[in-house]
């Protein structure tokens, strides 16, 4: 029997099931998809997913994969600028852009050398089993079953797992309805290489050139209406209407190009409870994060840390105790990120749906602007850096590198 089945190799999942099999113990990683070529995932891995990859001692692997630093953070108002702000803002790293794909790719090639995890790619989980009141296992879709002494669903912000398990999720702040699109590189040189807000004719977006050089651009669909019918011609024009020059004109003349739009929903809540006995919840599974400031893949890396370093150290009749302990550890961080996403996209949505407050921000971003930057910033450390003492003090593994240090 295995020590630990994990559901879902997303950062979560990955990340954990390796740490829990370089710790000693038999994981068997359980994934639905056979590739990690899914978009909507999110690249932007902030200092405090950084740190947390850094201490599972994956400096090297993260420095060995393409990416590029974020340059900053602007927002704009009726396409005028409001204010910027260059990354680090402070920070000892800059927010870095990693293709996810890649990262994922490349903790799975690092968990495989590991002898005691075993790899079930393509293969959903269909439902958990129990033996009275505890789960003691998972049944897979192609009917096989795997047991376990805990059960880790690390399976997403639609967590079958939790649903299975009767956990109810707690709404924090309205979820989001966004439509993304995709211009594909190469992109000229003059565009903003950072990532900006445009709030703007009513409409709420956002654009940043992703880490494999393509425009990613955002639209958030206001109170979850339908997706508007529109050609591509009609979209590169809408898109004009709410980004500023050069993007505008790069954006309306090459619609025809443009990928998309596709839908993504997105829950945002904390599941009433991570825990039950025979089973934890980690990253989306527990917590489904806004994309607002790029958290949920930091937050699912900070899961894992403190997860991998709790249960490793427990013995099989302390498990539960242990993924109770996971939860206490890890909940003041995620409330208060969350509170802090929804307070941005809160500000957000009512300037971009308020013409007069657009208006005066725009008229008056002179004077305004270094106060809305004052504002802006001050919710940015803890959503860059994460809470202080939220992780563990002790590293779990030596590191071998001095390119990302904490
Ligand atoms: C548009 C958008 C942009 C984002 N951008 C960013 C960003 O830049 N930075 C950031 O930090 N966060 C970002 N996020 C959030 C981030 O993508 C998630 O919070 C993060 O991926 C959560 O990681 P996870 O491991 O918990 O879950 P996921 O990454 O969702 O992984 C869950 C895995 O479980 C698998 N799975 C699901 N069901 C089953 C099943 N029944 N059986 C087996 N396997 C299953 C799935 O295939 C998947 O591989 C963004 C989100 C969105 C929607």
């Amino acid at each position: 029997m295995n020590r630990f089945v994990v559901v879902g190799a997303g950062p979560a999942g990955l990340s954990l099931a390796l740490q829990l099999a370089r710790a000693g113990h038999p994981v068997a990683l359980v994934e639905a998809s056979r590739q990690f070529s899914r978009q909507f995932r999110g690249d932007a891995l902030m200092p405090c997913g950084q740190e947390a990859l850094a201490r599972m001692g994956l400096s090297d692997l993260v420095e060995g994969l393409p990416q590029r630093p974020l340059a900053g953070w602007s927002v704009w108002v009726n396409r005028h600028k409001l204010f910027a702000v260059p990354e680090p803002m402070g920070s000892l790293q800059p927010c870095r852009l990693v293709p996810q794909q890649l990262l994922l790719e490349a903790l799975l090639a690092k968990a495989l050398q590991e002898p005691l995890l075993q790899w079930h790619p393509g293969q959903a989980v269909k439902r958990l089993q129990r033996n009275g009141a505890r789960i003691c296992g998972v049944e897979l879709a192609n009917a096989g079953r795997l047991e376990a002494d805990l059960v880790v669903g690390c399976d997403g912000r639609q967590s079958l797992v939790r649903r299975e398990a009767g956990v109810q999720l707690q709404q924090r702040g309205r979820g989001l309805e966004v439509l993304w699109f995709e211009l594909p590189g190469p992109l000229p040189g003059n565009l903003d290489g950072g990532f900006s807000t445009h709030l703007s004719a009513g409409a709420v977006g956002s654009s940043c050139i992703g880490a494999r050089g393509e425009l990613q651009l955002a639209w958030l669909l206001k109170n979850g209406g339908p997706t508007p019918r529109r050609t591509p011609q009609a979209w590169g024009d809408a898109w004009a209407q709410l980004l500023p020059s050069p993007v505008a004109n790069l954006v309306r003349e090459r619609a025809g190009e443009l990928q998309g739009p596709l839908r993504v929903s997105v829950p945002v809540g904390l599941a009433e409870r991570w825990h039950q006995p025979g089973l934890l919840l980690l990253g989306d599974a527990a917590h489904p994060m806004s994309p607002v400031r790029a958290q949920g893949i930091n937050m699912a890396l900070r899961d894992s840390l403190v997860a991998a370093s709790l249960l490793s150290q427990a013995e099989p009749e302390e498990l539960d105790r242990a993924a109770a302990a996971v939860e206490q550890q890890r909940l003041p961080e995620i409330q208060r990120m969350q509170s802090l996403q929804s307070a941005e996209a809160l500000q957000g949505q009512l300037v971009g749906h308020t013409p007069l407050l657009r208006a005066l921000l725009a008229q008056g971003r002179v004077l305004l602007g270094p106060w809305a930057q004052r504002v802006w910033q001050a919710r940015q450390t803890p959503l860059r850096e994460g809470l202080a003492g939220a992780l563990p003090a002790a590293e779990l593994a030596p590191q071998r590198t001095n390119s990302i240090s904490w």
